[in-house]
């Protein structure tokens, strides 16, 4: 058979309806397109695509499954290590991941991993049958309380490997709906939110307890929960903190971090106002600072708003852009305007204190810093000023100290970042286990899944000892 060079391409909806409307962008792999794509896999002995991915999913089985139009069986063969395939199938970095390391890449265009992977889970959801994997071996331990703080991947991931393992197992959860940035970040145009409600509800099927509205810290503190019987402690709760610019400027009406800004959108349905009570500002001109993940989105959000023009300033270049390049791709497909190697240097507002302008530094390129990318260096007198209302600053976000400064004793790195032994993924303090964002800083949706299965390992043998 000739070999297929390029991977099977994904369908989406065309740039201009779909910037209108908060539906999902990429419509998934048909049948036959996910046996065109299944058919490219090599099946290497070595199966170098698995080391490639932090929980470990047996990647050539699955497809060999596909290739047997065995869908739903491929859909469990992930299931065995992956509690979020069809989150994962979605926004996965692959590029950076097992498809990284794909033997197929190394000529031609990788297999298709993730969208192999959104398509079997989208067949089981449809088939009602993504359940079925749950796994109900509890009873030998179920005398043994186990507590998760967030209900990020990282947090889900580690609840329903202790739960497998037969642990009474309680998610603290300081919002009102569980599922982290998957739920309150990520928008609904990338990852619509009923999956993610699937996947709690089906964790809450194994008999995971949700507690809401709880913020570990404030409403009650670490040690409380261990003296409410809790046996050992997973803390999973991410790095929410916004990052400022620290420029003239930022206080004005209508400058929001990300964090805000999204959360208002995709938690608090802000964008069916007044359907959902939470409001956001008309955009006319937005202007979305950064660019990474966090970046496109809040500028696709805005676009989504119906605003006429929204600026994406970054102070690098396009090569340089963290995030996803097929996102960067949809939202210059969907209208946003990049403006590269542009720092703001002040925000300025009108007499009544709202956004009226932001004006830029210009910037060029120097040599590699500490991050491996070429470094901004300020053009002295060279700016660029945008006629905008609206600035959503999304630069990165850092450590909530809500939780890690209310708990003597916790060992925290100088970002603030819980300090973990990396083997038992254990803290400072004996039975209190951390991963995901609070421990690496910003990372994946994989990575924290990675940590929470790694952390529940070590917290089951830990209590059965
Ligand atoms: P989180 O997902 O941050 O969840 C932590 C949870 O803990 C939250 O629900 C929070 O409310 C709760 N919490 C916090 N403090 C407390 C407390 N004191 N008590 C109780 N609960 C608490 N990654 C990708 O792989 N692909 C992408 O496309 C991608 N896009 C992204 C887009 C956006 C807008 C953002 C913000 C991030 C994106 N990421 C992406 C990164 C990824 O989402 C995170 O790395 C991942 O969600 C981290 O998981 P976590 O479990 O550590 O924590
Ligand atoms: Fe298939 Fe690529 Fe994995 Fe080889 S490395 S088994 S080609 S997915």
């Amino acid at each position: 058979m000739p070999v297929i060079k390029k991977k099977t391409e994904m369908p989406k909806r065309g740039a201009s309806e779909r910037a209108t409307d908060f539906e999902e962008v990429a419509l998934g792999y048909s049948a036959e397109q996910a046996l065109d794509e299944a058919r490219r896999c090599l099946f290497c002995k070595d199966k170098p695509c698995i080391k490639g991915c932090p929980v470990g999913v047996d990647i050539p089985a699955f497809i060999k499954l596909i290739t047997e139009k065995k869908f739903l069986e491929a859909y469990l063969k992930i299931k065995e290590t992956n509690y979020l395939p069809a989150v994962c199938g979605r926004v996965c970095p692959q590029e950076e991941q097992c498809e990284l390391l794909c033997t197929m890449g190394k000529k031609f265009e990788p297999v298709g991993i993730g969208r192999l992977e959104r398509f079997v889970s989208d067949f089981a959801y449809k088939e009602k049958t993504s359940e079925t994997s749950l796994r109900r071996n509890r009873g030998r331990l179920q005398n043994k309380k186990v507590a998760v703080i967030g209900s990020g991947p990282g947090g889900l991931t580690a609840a329903g490997e202790l739960a497998g393992a037969g642990f009474a197992v309680t998610i603290f959860e300081a919002l009102h709906e569980a599922g982290g940035v998957l739920v309150y970040g990520i928008p609904e145009f990338r990852l619509p939110k009923e999956i993610v409600r699937k996947e709690v509800e089906n964790l809450r099927k194994t008999g995971v307890d949700f507690k809401y509205g709880c913020v570990i810290g404030k409403t009650k503190t670490l040690s409380q929960l261990f003296s409410d019987g809790y046996s050992a402690v997973y803390i999973g709760i991410g790095a929410g903190l916004p990052k400022f610019l620290g420029i003239p400027g930022e206080n004005l009406n209508g400058v929001y971090s990300a964090n805000e800004f999204l959360t208002r959108i995709n938690l608090m349905k802000a964008y069916r106002f007044p359907e959902y009570i939470t409001p956001v500002k008309k955009i006319k001109n937005a202007a979305v600072v950064g660019g990474g993940n966090v970046a496109m989105d809040s500028a696709r959000c805005a676009l989504r708003l119906k605003a006429e023009n929204v600026y994406n300033i970054y102070r690098r270049s396009r090569e340089e852009m963290p995030a996803r390049k097929e996102e960067i791709i949809n939202a210059g497909e969907e209208g946003v305007k990049f403006n590269f190697l542009l720092n703001p240097v002040e925000i300025i507002g009108d007499e009544k204190g709202f956004v009226r302008a932001m004006k830029c530094a210009k910037m060029k390129l120097g040599e590699p810093d500490e991050s491996g990318r070429r470094r901004p260096i300020v053009i002295q007198g060279e700016f660029s000023m945008f006629e905008v209302d609206t600035v959503v600053i999304a630069v990165g976000a850092g450590a909530n100290p809500l939780l890690p400064g209310t708990v003597s004793g916790l060992k925290l790195n100088k970002w603030g970042y819980i300090e973990i032994n990396p083997e038992t993924m254990e803290t400072s303090i004996k039975n209190v286990f951390a991963g995901g964002d609070i421990v690496t800083g910003s990372a994946t949706v994989i990575s924290a899944m990675g940590a929470g299965k790694k952390a529940a390992g070590a917290m089951i043998r830990r209590l059965a000892e």
